[in-house]
């Protein structure tokens, strides 16, 4: 039998829990590994040497719990849905009162509250995690967004606090409230990935569609925008991958590659929630159906094929270059309304399950690690500590300058692409989004006195107060 050595242990090495485990491992931490493939575990202490010695691989599930040190801390990173169950079923029998089961996978929040429940029922206790930084995060400091309670928290921060990313000596990793709260604001994490990699993918096909630039060229502009207020990590990768040639064909890689965009279901539960809260994340829900559109591509040219009459008019955009700017500005604008409807979400959600979600330390732990990480979540934090009542971010008073200055650019941007027939659907639902919002007499007034014709769903009057239903005539 192993002694109890290990400081935390590790269910599942894949691509996140093999990084995850090192990075622990590194920090100084003994971490017990176990894997369905059992040779993974071995290798990856035989593979890692000095780094390895903190590393306790275990030929079964018994020599695993029993190497770790009580209360024992199983962190579980395997595919989200029923293995995650499974998994958890297997061992749980194994461990005792007061021992954590850690879920730090993407998990569906309404799962994590549901284990959450089952969990607490045996005496166990849960945590509902969320990981954010891809491979290369989990291995040198990931971004970690927790649920649970917050005295288990406190076993697991002193782990988590070394692995996470560190942001200007501040980590990034913070205990965002109880049971789906982490979960909840990982998925709303990847729904602004989803919206901010679209944004910059339409304006790419300006810049290609629209003006005719060579991806080199393009790299050269993104790589300009990135030392001021787009300043970000996936503005970085963006000027990388558009800079990269193709080694068998020599042409641009982004030529070579497929148009047609994978996911794993993170953005389409964003828009799910955001749908079930009420509120609009249409620019996230634009980014998810583009994928989904982006998937059928066969379909994609015999519809090109059916519509060949419609010329996207390339010239739209020609001998624009000086436009540049304008480009630029339209994306900071899209990306402020992006953010303030994944931070609308939050807010709504954290209402609803009477969370408390610290919205400004969201902001601070998404500087570093993360995939959206970038220097405009300062301003976001700063917006929600600065004192005053942020109803939505777009009411923020810096928000509001910004959008106010910058709705032109998007507005001459969105314009332009639709009359030249190039697609750009989450910068125009940027852009409804907030002529929408910040319209006092909108038009469902309309929808109202339609309602109550057809179905005598009544309607409130601006003149009186009570609730009225109007005789219409019959039709
Ligand atoms: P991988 O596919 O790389 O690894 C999956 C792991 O789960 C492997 O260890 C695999 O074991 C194990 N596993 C798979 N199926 C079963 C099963 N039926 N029973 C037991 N074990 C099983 O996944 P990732 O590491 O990429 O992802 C893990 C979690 O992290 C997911 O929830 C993912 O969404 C999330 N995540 C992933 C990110 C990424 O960039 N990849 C970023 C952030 C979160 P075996 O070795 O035997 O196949």
């Amino acid at each position: 039998m192993t002694e109890r050595t290990a400081d935390i242990g590790v269910v599942g090495l894949g691509t996140m829990g093999s990084n995850l485990a090192l990075n622990i491992a590194q920090k100084g931490f003994t971490v017990a590994v176990h894997n369905r493939t059992i040779a993974k575990s071995f290798a990856l202490r035989d593979d890692n040497p000095g780094i390895g010695d903190n590393v306790v691989p275990a030929d079964s599930l018994e020599d695993f719990v029993a190497s770790l040190k009580t209360p024992r801390l199983v962190l579980f990173m395997v595919p989200a849905g029923k293995i995650v169950d499974d998994e958890m079923a297997t061992i749980a029998p194994l461990l005792s009162a007061g021992d954590v089961m850690i879920d730090a996978g993407n998990a569906d929040f309404n799962d994590t509250i549901r284990r959450s429940k089952a969990v607490e029922e045996t005496g166990l206790q849960f945590v509902g995690m969320g990981v954010s930084g891809g491979e290369l995060g989990a291995r040198h400091g990931p971004s970690i967004m927790v649920g649970g309670a917050e005295a288990t928290y406190g076993l697991l921060s002193p782990i988590l606090t070394r692995i996470a990313a560190q942001y200007e000596g501040e980590p990034c990793v913070a205990w965002l409230g109880p049971d789906g709260a982490g979960h909840f604001v990982k998925t709303i994490h990847n729904g602004i990935e989803y919206a901010d990699m679209q944004m910059i993918a339409e304006i790419y096909g300006i810049m290609r569609d629209g003006i005719g630039l060579e991806p080199k060229a393009m790299a050269a502009i993104f790589e300009d925008w990135n030392t001021r207020g787009l300043s970000s990590y996936l503005i970085e990768i963006t000027a990388v991958t558009l800079a990269e040639t193709d080694p068998e064909t020599g042409k641009p890689m982004v030529d070579v590659i497929v148009d047609e965009a994978g996911q794993k279901g993170t953005g389409r539960w964003a828009v799910i929630e955001a749908q079930k809260l009420g509120v609009g994340a249409t620019t996230i829900e634009a980014a998810v159906s583009a994928r989904g559109v982006s998937s059928r591509r066969s379909e994609r040219a015999d519809a090109g094929a059916l519509y060949a009459g419609i010329a996207t008019q390339a010239g739209g955009f020609a001998g624009d270059a000086a436009g540049l700017a304008e480009l630029e500005e339209a994306l900071e604008t899209a990306k402020i309304i992006a953010y303030a409807q994944g931070y609308a979400t939050m807010a709504a959600a954290s209402q609803e399950f009477s969370w408390n979600l610290p919205l400004a330390e969201i902001a601070r732990i998404w500087r570093a690690g993360c995939i959206i990480r970038s220097r405009f979540l300062d301003d976001i934090a700063r917006a929600y500590d600065s004192g005053e009542t942020v109803v939505n971010l777009l009411q923020a008073t810096d928000f509001v300058a910004r959008v106010s200055a910058g709705q032109g650019a998007l507005r001459r941007i969105v314009a332009r692409a639709m009359l030249a027939g190039i697609p750009v659907p989450a910068l125009s639902a940027a852009l409804a989004y907030l002529d929408d919002y910040r319209r006092p007499r909108g038009t469902t007034n309309l929808t109202q006195a339609q309602r109550d014709l057809f179905g005598a769903h009544t309607f409130h009057r601006l003149d009186k107060d009570g609730v009225f239903h109007h005789q219409w005539p019959a039709v």
